[in-house]
């Protein structure tokens, strides 16, 4: 994994190849299976040399209070998903702006700071229905293609209104993924409830949750031992 904001050129594509590169926004509040499979399917379809996962800071369309975890504890669960994935490296241009930051002014940064020939700016098939109460969706799909991957309970087969509104609206490439039917709110929710993520998020986001307390994970598990060891001293 690598992680920082250098200038990074990497050497596979030497030769005069087509160097592809995809971007990976998302709040990773936290980030889970659903995130790592379609990063990794979206590369080898795509035959993207590099994916770089951009935690966002402060989300624009979303209030403050709705992100759960501070930014550093999920910029570390990020790095701790990526781990030793060579393919795989982390940016943290939008956790450092401290700012909300729209997608449009987020990929010329990471473009500036990357080598490459062709970007792919990835997403679930929920945000790209969603696209034109984004920002600028025209000049965004200019910078970068978007990647249309399917989630469980979209449908992208009809973007019919996407199609009459964007001029660019070609740059939109659906990627079919296995479907992973998992969310950050459902993990959010089952740590609050005192449940097991483990296998839904990746093993080092586990502990890191554990760790660090995330999302009243530990509260909610001792809250329940209690219960049970009441009711079982009420049995006995
Ligand atoms: P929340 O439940 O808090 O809204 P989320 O699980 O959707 O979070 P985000 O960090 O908002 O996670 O997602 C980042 C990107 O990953 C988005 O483009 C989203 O559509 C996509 N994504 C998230 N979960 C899945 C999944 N299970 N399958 C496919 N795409 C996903």
């Amino acid at each position: 994994m690598r992680s920082g904001s250098a200038k990074w050129s990497l050497t596979i594509s030497e030769g005069g190849e087509v160097r592809k590169v995809g971007i990976f926004g998302g709040t990773f509040d936290p980030i889970h299976q659903g995130h790592m499979v379609i990063a990794e399917q979206v590369a080898d379809t795509l035959g993207l040399e590099i994916v770089i996962f951009v935690p966002g800071g402060v989300p624009p369309h979303k209030p403050p209070t709705s992100v759960k975890a501070p930014a550093e504890d999920r910029l570390s669960m990020v790095e701790a998903a990526v781990g030793e994935n060579e393919r795989f490296c982390v940016d943290r241009v939008e956790i450092d702006a401290g700012r909300p930051m729209y997608s449009v002014e987020t990929v010329p940064l990471v473009k500036e700071r990357y080598e490459g020939d062709e970007w792919y700016f990835i997403t679930g098939a929920d945000e790209v229905s969603n696209l034109l109460s984004w920002k600028e969706p025209d000049k965004l799909l200019a910078q970068a293609s978007m990647v249309a991957a399917t989630r469980p309970g979209y449908d992208i087969s009809n973007l019919d209104h996407l199609a009459e509104a964007l001029e660019n609206y070609e740059k939109i490439v659906p990627v079919e993924c296995t479907r992973v039917d998992v969310s950050a709110t459902r993990i959010r929710r089952m740590l609050a409830e005192g449940k097991s993520v483990r296998y839904l998020v990746p093993d080092g986001v586990f502990e890191i949750i554990h760790d660090r307390g995330l999302y009243g994970a530990d509260e909610a598990r001792e809250d329940q031992r209690s219960e049970e060891h009441l009711s079982g001293s009420k049995e006995a």
